[in-house]
């Protein structure tokens, strides 16, 4: 047998963010970062500019102490400060360590003691929630105040802008860094137990950034205009920020005013042609557009959205009346996130075309993705069977930070990812339900996503969301939890007979819970373990349709 022949390449250049960091400085010194002040006030730096104090903030995190590997926490919303830490905490080999500032004080202690923080930079709007806890993490040194709002009791505040002055002009000395060092840190919110930590590599974000430029996923490029309202503390903003650097493209970040009238000012003014965000908000946005047409958003002609199933209905009508195109893309924070990503060919006359634009897509390159069953055996993609997709890849988690107790979601280099999907015979998933969502009754699974998103194409409903009611007969039934516009007197019957032609009968929810707003999780998902919990404790009830 003859030996393997070594390529002669070099293999050893590693993927670190200084590339991006040196690639900003030599390819787009000229692109922008936009960062909102207050709603209607903008700050504007160009890549030049945000270098010189990327340089400052590593000389001055060298300055307090902080080492290679030592975790450094953020407590802050989408803001040019926050896209300084994202590049100078894991180009001097530390770690940013994004915390999700909507968290219950629990948690967040939880989260930054387990991750063992040396310093927090806090937004100085978020003073407030953060101060109550600081007694309880013992391991942070110092925390960082950004903005020229109150540091409140927070023991040890410094001042960003004065560290910043301090560190001095000149180029930084960054030390050379391995791939697989750790460079972001991001716990997610922990369906069972606690949160757990997923711990990205230079590598893995350098691929995943790659991956984010990709003419079939979000497709970034230079002449875009990238609006993150993807918050910076879920899943590094899904890769924005890292993506629109690479690309050399503008970045527009919203700070914490995501409320529908700021967000359409800021399209109408700053004209992003990317954005990415989660249903709710893009829902809240097309609900504004509707009742305020002067507003212009077709800018946006490839606008991103995830993190929970997008309806057909919202993709259609924003393209529609607004001109403004949405895509759908799965993933979660252990792929990095983005795993698939739906931009099937463009066809006319055939209104497959939108079925598959309401599916969550195919793979991305160096994504692989396969459907297992109950019993471990691989489900065919034949687009009706189920299984629980499991993903492998080089941005995919291979485990959690300082956990040994979840084996379980890792399967021989595979990633559990707890979400129930089919996949057809081109690849692209369709996701039916999580696996903890899944509605069984009397032995066949109901898709709670799949009849919300029915639900949710009536047009007087703003919200759905459906869980499982315990049922004698049988097992469980789906309840459905609706939010209908204000001033609509849409009834039960309404929308059953909505759903008649839209899914099996035996789908149609027995019960009907109309309510002011659907609970949300910290990251703006519809929360139904809330709702759950609710419906056992008697304060959730249905209403049974009448016919
Ligand atoms: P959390 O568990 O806190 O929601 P993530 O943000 O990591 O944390 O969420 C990942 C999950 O979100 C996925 O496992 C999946 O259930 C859901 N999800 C993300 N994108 C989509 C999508 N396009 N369609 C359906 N579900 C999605």
């Amino acid at each position: 047998m003859s030996a393997s022949l070594r390529g002669l390449m070099q293999d050893d250049f590693p993927l670190t963010l200084h590339h991006i960091r040196r690639r900003m400085r030599a390819c787009s010194p000229d692109a922008q970062v936009v960062s909102v002040v207050e709603p209607g006030t903008v700050e504007r730096a160009s890549h030049a500019q945000l270098l010189e104090r990327i340089d400052r903030l590593a000389r001055a995190l060298r300055s307090l102490g902080v080492e290679q590997g030592d975790r450094v926490g953020t407590f802050a919303w989408n803001t040019q400060h926050h896209l300084e830490l994202y590049f100078a905490i894991p180009c001097i080999g530390s770690v940013l360590h994004t915390l999700n500032v909507r968290l219950f004080e629990d948690q967040l202690t939880y989260i930054v003691n387990h991750a063992g923080d040396k310093l927090i930079f806090v937004d100085d709007s978020l003073v407030p929630t953060l101060e109550p806890l600081a007694r309880k993490l013992p391991g942070v040194s110092h925390y960082i105040v950004m903005g020229d709002g109150d540091a409140g009791d927070l023991p040890n505040a410094l001042r960003y802008e004065q560290l910043l002055r301090d560190a001095g002009p000149g180029e930084f000395e960054y030390p050379e860094l391995d791939e697989r060092q750790a460079a972001a840190l991001c716990y997610t919110s922990g369906t069972t137990g606690n949160p757990k930590g997923v711990l990205y590599s230079h590598r893995s974000i350098s691929l995943h950034s790659t991956g984010t430029l990709i003419s079939d996923g979000l497709g970034l490029s230079r002449g875009d205009r990238v609006l993150a309202v993807v918050p910076m503390f879920h899943a590094n903003a899904w890769g924005l920020p890292h993506g629109a650097a690479l690309a050399g493209a503008d970045l527009i970040l919203p700070n914490r005013f995501l409320a529908a009238e700021a967000l359409a000012g800021l399209i109408a003014s700053e004209r992003p042609t990317l954005m990415g965000c989660v249903p709710t908000i893009f829902a809240d946005l097309l609900r504004y557009a509707d009742a305020h047409p002067e507003v212009d958003l077709s800018s946006l002609t490839k606008a991103t959205c995830g993190g929970s199933a997008v309806p057909k209905a919202l993709m259609q009508d924003f393209e529609a009346r607004h001109r403004v195109r949405v895509f759908q893309a799965w993933g979660m924070t252990e792929t990095s996130p983005v795993a698939t990503f739906s931009r099937p060919r463009e066809r006319k006359h055939d209104d497959g075309y939108w079925d598959d634009r309401a599916k969550q897509g195919q793979p991305l390159p160096w994504v692989e993705l396969r459907l297992v069953d109950d019993a471990g055996a691989e489900v065919p993609w034949d687009g009706e069977s189920t299984g629980e997709i499991e993903v492998r890849g080089p941005w995919i988690a291979a485990r959690y930070f300082k956990d040994e107790s979840s084996e379980e979601k890792f399967d021989a280099g595979w990633l559990r990812t707890g979400d129930i999907a089919a996949v057809d015979e081109r690849g692209f998933v369709q996701i039916t339900d999580r696996a903890k969502d899944v509605i069984k009754s009397g032995g066949e699974w109901i898709s709670s996503v799949e009849l919300e998103n029915e639900v949710m194409s009536h047009p007087d409903v703003i919200e759905a969301a459906v869980i499982a009611k315990p049922d004698e007969r049988w097992a469980e039934r789906p309840l459905c939890c609706v939010v209908v516009r204000d001033g609509a007197s849409t009834t039960t019957a309404d929308i059953i007979e909505h759903l008649r032609d839209r899914v099996a009968k035996w789908w149609l929810p027995d019960e009907f819970a109309f309510m002011a707003e659907i609970p949300k999780t910290s990251v703006g998902k519809f929360d139904k373990k809330v709702l759950r919990t609710s419906l056992s404790e008697g304060t959730l009830e249905g209403r049974t349709p009448v016919s």
